[in-house]
């Protein structure tokens, strides 16, 4: 079911005096778009004038954005991760910021197979703090009466590793959700939510996503807003209900603890939430129980007006299944964020999905953007990065940003296309992660990384004298969780000798093996993602494929196997040619300690 977007007509008014004041702050930022910048990046130059970084390009003391941009490359992280590395080591000299990193944040995009290092400063967290506090006078524009009740959102924290230097490195949220703005937090009755903290910040996850679940059920009435960061995190909390609502309902009913929660705050705090309410049992385990799951969370949660979850760039792929499980309720995007720094929010939020526009703030960081697509580049003309104000309706560009934490004109990765204004900020629809092929959750693997570990695991098949002549992939995302689907056409020279079923299941694993770090958390600590499978195809199914391309005006010369798809046609075609599948028989590798 498609919900029409809430117009601006339908905006009500702020719904306090402080949502007026963070309304009223949003407006300054915007209005002054291009001001606000170039004092970001004057009061970034100047605080970090005598890092090691800047002095290295012979600023003296120039704070303008022209002679920033004439001396100061634009970078990846493969170009200062030898800085970063020192950072890591222990080197406390200010490398790249005057102010002493706090931790690392990981993220979830990869370098050589692992999770990339974000130095970050604790100042940041109050940057990240301000763009939280937007959210909610936003949201009571358009959604009234949320402070009459709660919001069940599942909330994760992940495990946390030392570098060798002695620095913290974790995921940006569970930085956050360690931090006294989160746990301490003052009374909000726009912002109360059923999980408990104790649960939120246990790092089992599913001691955590029972006790949340637990907690929410028990407020099915209260609660008004369904939620977790990304669509793939609420499936997940979806499919949990499916196999643990017995047990749930259990406790439930007798105002016990499954023993398997074993955390001692956990199991502290529930005493005040745990009672005996066979009735409210009964009713989950009645809805539980029928095999059509459709709208269940709005039968468990009646009162739920909105799910709160981003569905925007590679969550996209979830909506249908969103929509199925919720009757199609309003699904809101709230913002957009990085590891690196948090970049804006959406002012629209109720509005469908594929209307998402975010709004950046000019006060994150200082930003810059490429431009992107195939009329960017011209005649081999390097092209120039433009600033916030001065980006253009309709065009796309990669987004390149310098942060008070230290990374100066670093190349994000987004691709982003310019849908409007707000005041003279411009507002972006986020278009696709740059080089990436396949993703589920967090994970990000692109196309070397598929293709390296396709050449792995055919190393498995050599001894059958067979060899994978042609592959492409497909996020399967109707299972859940999700889970990477690859097709091989083989060519066995030895019919007397082919690979067994066993040997072809062992391929599925050691593609696993292959694959990055934050695919194999996935896999092994968060289980958001399900065994790797493997689609052996009839020879000449991608012969068919070509044929297929060039009926479609494909250029014969110029066709190349696609290594991902998802066009419906093809995909019947392919799956209309399959002779066996072949799923990873156990788990990955992963461990949580990282080698630096
Ligand atoms: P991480 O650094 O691991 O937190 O990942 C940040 C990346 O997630 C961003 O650079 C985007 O590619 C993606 N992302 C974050 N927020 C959104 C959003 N609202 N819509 C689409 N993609 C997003």
């Amino acid at each position: 079911m498609e919900i029409d977007p809430i117009s601006s007509a339908q905006m009500g008014s702020p719904a306090r005096e402080e949502d007026a004041k963070a309304l009223q702050f949003i407006e300054e930022m915007t209005r002054n778009a291009d001001w606000v910048q170039q004092n970001v990046l004057a009061q970034i130059l100047t605080r970090n004038a005598e890092t090691e970084y800047l002095k290295g390009f012979s600023l003296n003391g120039a704070t303008d954005r022209e002679t920033f941009k004439s001396k100061v490359p634009i970078v990846t992280y493969e170009d200062l991760q030898p800085l970063i590395q020192r950072i890591a080591n222990g080197d406390r000299s200010p490398i790249l910021s005057s102010q002493p990193i706090s931790e690392f944040l990981t993220s979830s995009g990869t370098s050589a197979g692992e999770r990339k290092l974000m130095p970050t400063i604790k100042e940041e967290l109050d940057r990240r703090q301000l763009l939280y506090s937007l959210l909610m006078p936003v949201m009571n524009l358009y959604v009234k009466g949320l402070d009459k009740g709660k919001g069940l959102y599942f909330l994760f924290i992940k495990s946390e590793t030392r570098t060798p230097g002695g620095l913290v490195a974790r995921p940006v949220l569970t930085s956050y959700y360690k931090s006294d703005h989160f746990k301490t937090r003052t009374y909000d009755p726009y912002n109360v939510y059923t999980s408990p903290n104790e649960a939120i910040l246990c790092v089992d996850s599913f001691q955590s996503m029972y006790t949340q679940m637990l907690c929410g059920l028990y407020d099915r009435e209260q609660v008004l807003r369904v939620g977790a960061v990304f669509a793939s995190g609420l499936l997940r909390a979806i499919r949990f209900l499916q196999l643990n609502w017995q047990q749930l309902t259990h406790d439930i009913r007798t105002g016990s603890l499954n023993p398997m929660v074993t955390d001692v705050s956990i199991r502290e705090c529930m005493t005040r939430v745990l009672r005996p309410d066979p009735d409210l049992a009964n009713f989950i385990a009645r809805e539980c129980e029928k095999d059509n799951w459709e709208r269940i969370i709005t039968r468990i949660w009646p009162n739920t007006k909105y799910l709160d979850v981003i569905v925007t760039g590679a969550m996209a792929q979830y909506i249908p299944t969103l929509d199925y499980y919720s009757g199609g309720l309003p699904k809101a995007c709230t913002m957009y964020a990085s590891s690196e720094c948090y970049f804006g929010l959406n002012l629209n939020p109720m509005c469908n999905p594929s209307q998402v526009s975010y709004t950046i703030m000019p006060n994150m960081a200082y930003f810059e953007f490429l431009p992107h697509g195939p009329d960017s580049s011209g005649l081999g003309v390097p092209v120039q990065p433009i600033d916030l104000a001065n980006v253009k309706t309709g065009k796309e560009y990669e987004l390149v940003i310098t942060t008070y934490a230290g990374l100066y004109r670093y190349r994000v990765g987004d691709i982003l296309r310019v849908t409007g204004f707000h005041n003279s900020a411009p507002q972006f629809q986020f278009i696709r992660r740059k080089n990436v092929l396949l993703s589920i959750d967090s994970d990000k693997t692109d196309e070397a990384e598929l293709q390296a570990a396709i050449e792995n695991a055919s190393r498995l098949l050599r001894k059958f004298n067979t060899s994978v002549v042609e592959y492409t992939s497909y996020a399967d995302t109707k299972t859940i969780p999700g889970h990477y689907v690859i097709y091989w056409e083989l060519l066995a020279k030895d019919s007397a000798n082919s690979a067994s079923n066993e040997d072809l299941d062992q391929c599925c694993l050691a593609m696993e093996e292959s694959l990055n770090s934050v695919y194999r958390q996935c896999r092994v600590a968060d289980n958001s993602i399900g065994p790797l499978e493997i689609r052996v195809v009839e020879n000449g199914t991608f012969e068919e494929l070509m044929d297929y391309a060039i009926s479609r005006g494909a250029s014969i010369n110029q066709y190349k196997v696609p290594r991902c798809v998802s066009f419906t046609p093809i995909m019947e075609l392919l799956n209309s040619r399959v002779v066996s599948t072949h799923f990873s028989p156990s788990l990955p590798q992963w461990v949580p300690e990282r080698r630096c």
